[in-house]
């Protein structure tokens, strides 16, 4: 039999090992026992902390019948994705290259995490290096959509998405780039947050493209994921773009959000970000909740950002070129794997070679190449010094449009999953599945996806709103506004009833 504890939101556990209903420890065996259960369906876990995440329950349980001061959500369980670094627990990035490698320190929220004392469940699935729309491009095999097996559960955090869909655990944490939390989330029925960039420590973050690279919450509610941002957000003197101040007040926007704050606010709606491209289910269920909120008395606005028409090539120009330089640490010598060459003389160069060819796969490859390229003396003016252009034109029209609007909304992703193989032969396809994402992340805004009903399917939308630079507090506010406009929302996924 399912038990129950699993349904519950994370603060709701918080709240129940409060008022002394609940144990951490008995949490955490749930969650435990229903990823032992269900995880071979999904693959949603690369690597499993049982036993450490037990133990920081026991201690949890016996600190609080101690009576002592404890964090908002100390014992509720969180899983993390593998690109953010653990002491002594596998970090692989879903990499060949990074196999068997055990961080020598934590990453700042992963610190953070284990001082509020949140039992720690795992390590999650994702595209290698965080590069992918579908966790396909993982070296250790795909992860599953809860909602339906045969599809993609979105990427690169398809892991932590499945995960928490599937009420394997509550929390898990993310890392977008372009996209990587919000269409996973858009495609799992889950919520996820991209915070303002800088307002969560990147340290400790295996680096993809760090101009764009930002963690942040996987929930299923915008009140945890609000709780989330809180604890493991605010300012880090180990990352140089972290912005200074904490991150309180992000909880107490969503709790205490009023659908009479829906009277008069400003809501954009970007013209470049719907119409054709956009499935019919998708673009009628975003009407369906502007129209909804219209009705709750929004201004609706619609927007014009012209230079978004070419995000994409703006991203796949920027983001490779700081990929290849990134991953250039990836040398056979400093981290998990070495390969020697047979066929040729030991050098630093042929190991390196024979490292990088065995250890990387194919999506990661093309875009080192592509980014080695776009920055080569000769092409740098006009690619990457382009992109870089294009990318102060969206910040500009961003900058425009929050003149006219409080906050924008969009779909998350254009299409609900896809089935798995269905884009492997075009990667052109697959990138395109961030058409609507990628912005926020090159002006460095905050955006969230939710829930927002269902397909003919049966597979989950997602709708995404977008808040100005640092009001992340405005974009919680408004998101658990837009959650709370109809009832249906969001719908329970299938694992819900899963048996064995
Ligand atoms: N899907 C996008 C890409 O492949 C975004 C990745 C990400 O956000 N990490 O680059």
């Amino acid at each position: 039999m399912t038990n129950e504890i699993v349904f519950l939101d994370a603060v709701e556990m918080a709240e129940k090992m409060r008022a002394g209903e609940l144990t951490s420890e008995e949490i955490t065996k749930a969650c435990l026992e229903r990823i032992e259960k269900f995880d071979a369906k999904l693959h949603a876990f690369l690597y499993l902390n049982a036993e450490g995440a037990l133990e920081t329950a026991r201690e949890v349980d016996r600190l609080r019948a101690e009576g002592a001061e404890l964090h908002p959500l100390a014992g509720v369980p969180i899983a993390l994705k593998d690109n953010i670094v653990t002491r002594g627990m596998p970090t692989t990035c879903a990499s060949k290259i990074l196999e068997g490698w055990l961080p020598p320190y934590d990453a700042t929220v992963v610190e953070r995490i284990k001082e509020a004392k949140l039992p720690i469940i795992g390590k999650t699935n994702m595209d290698e290096f965080a590069m992918g729309s579908s966790c396909e491009h993982s070296a250790f095999g795909s992860t599953y959509n809860p909602w339906d097996l045969e599809r993609i559960p979105g990427g690169s955090g398809g892991g932590s998405a499945a995960a928490v869909a599937a009420y394997l655990v509550p929390l898990a944490l993310g890392s977008d780039t372009g996209g990587s939390i919000r269409q996973p989330g858009a495609v799992t029925g889950t919520v996820g947050a991209k915070p303002t960039y800088g307002a969560v420590s990147r340290y400790g973050l295996v680096a993809m493209a760090s101009s764009l690279d930002q963690i942040g919450p996987v929930t299923r509610s915008v009140r945890d994921a609000a709780a989330l941002q809180e604890l493991m957000g605010g300012h880090d003197a180990y990352d140089s773009t972290s912005l200074p101040g904490d991150q309180s007040g992000l909880l107490s926007a969503v709790t205490e959000a009023k659908a009479d704050q829906l009277k008069g606010l400003r809501v954009g709606v970007v013209k470049q970000l719907t119409g054709e491209g956009y499935a019919p289910a998708v673009r009628d269920a975003f009407e369906k909740t502007v129209a909804e909120l219209k009705a709750k008395g929004a201004e609706i606005v619609e927007v014009d950002c012209p230079s978004f028409d070419y995000a994409m090539a703006a991203y796949y120009l920027i983001m490779p070129a700081e990929v290849s330089s990134n991953l250039a640490r990836f040398d056979g010598v400093r981290y998990g794997l070495r390969v020697e060459p047979t066929d040729k003389a030991v050098t630093a160069e042929s190991v390196m070679a024979a490292t990088r060819a065995a250890g990387f796969g194919p999506e990661v490859k093309r875009r080192i190449i592509l980014g080695t390229f776009v920055l080569s003396s000769g092409q740098v003016d006009a690619y990457y010094g382009s992109a870089q252009k294009v990318r102060t034109l969206i910040q500009r029209d961003f900058d425009q449009a929050f003149a006219q609007a409080d906050v924008l909304v969009s779909p998350t992703s254009p299409t609900t999953a896809f089935k798995l193989g269905e884009k492997n032969d075009d990667p052109m396809s697959m990138y395109l599945n961030d058409i609507a994402t990628v912005p926020a992340n090159l002006a460095g805004v905050p955006a969230i996806s939710i829930p927002n009903g269902l397909d003919e399917q049966n597979l989950p939308i997602g709708f995404q709103v977008i808040a100005p630079a640092k009001e992340d507090r405005l974009m919680y506010e408004v998101a658990q506004l837009v959650s709370s406009l109809s009832e249906d929302v969001p719908a329970k996924c299938p694992a819900r009833d899963w048996k064995e």
